[in-house]
């Protein structure tokens, strides 16, 4: 099978724009004339997903796709996003979910000493699920523990359900990404202060 090049362009679809990877995988749900599209329809959707985003290398590669991916990473999606949103919001949070994930998960540190020099890599298991789907719920948890939820945002369109991290510099980020709901508004803001 050849592998596409990733597009880190904001349309391509899903869109990969909300600079914190865990906050991505909630956004592989984008809603569409008002109706919620799944980008992820298979269990190879989510490996392609999970390639692009760089958690998923070419080693094991060959192994395919997990059965019940699909339904792990749905189950994984909704339980950060029921995170997120509960931190964001101030209100006491249930880890369990996520607590469950990350236990079916356990990899280690290696100590690794080449020409390249030495350094430490995590060595994982790619066999279930919820082995492929480590690194994404490991990001997730870091993002609840040490994130500054003042900057964890969801778009202000308010038919829109996607999620960012503002790294700008002014801290004034308000749209999923300027090629989606940003243009829509700064047109519609344009055409109010004409007709006004
Ligand atoms: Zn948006």
């Amino acid at each position: 099978m050849t592998e596409q090049v990733p597009d880190q362009s904001a349309v391509a679809w899903p869109p990969v724009a909300a600079d914190h990877p865990a906050l991505d995988i909630l956004n592989t749900v984008v809603q569409i004339d008002g109706k919620p599209v799944d980008s992820w329809a298979s269990d190879a959707d989510v490996l392609r997903w999970l390639r692009r985003m760089g958690w998923y290398g070419e080693d094991g590669a060959s192994a395919g796709p997990a059965r019940g991916l699909l339904k792990s990473a749905r189950l994984l999606r909704e339980t950060v996003r029921a995170l997120v949103a509960g931190r964001k919001s101030g209100g006491s949070i249930d880890p369990r979910p996520l607590n469950d994930f990350l236990a079916k998960a356990p990899s280690h540190s290696e100590l690794v000493c080449d020409e390249a020099g030495v350094r430490l890599e995590r060595r994982r298991m790619t066999k279930t699920p919820e082995q492929l789907l480590a690194p994404v719920a490991e990001s997730a948890a870091e993002l609840l523990a040490t994130g500054d939820f003042d900057l964890v945002r969801k778009c202000e369109d308010a038919a829109c359900t996607m999620w960012f991290y503002d790294r700008t510099k002014s801290h004034r980020r308000r749209w999923c990404s300027m090629a989606l709901c940003g243009n829509r508004h700064k047109v519609a803001a344009f055409r109010q202060r004409r007709q006004s």
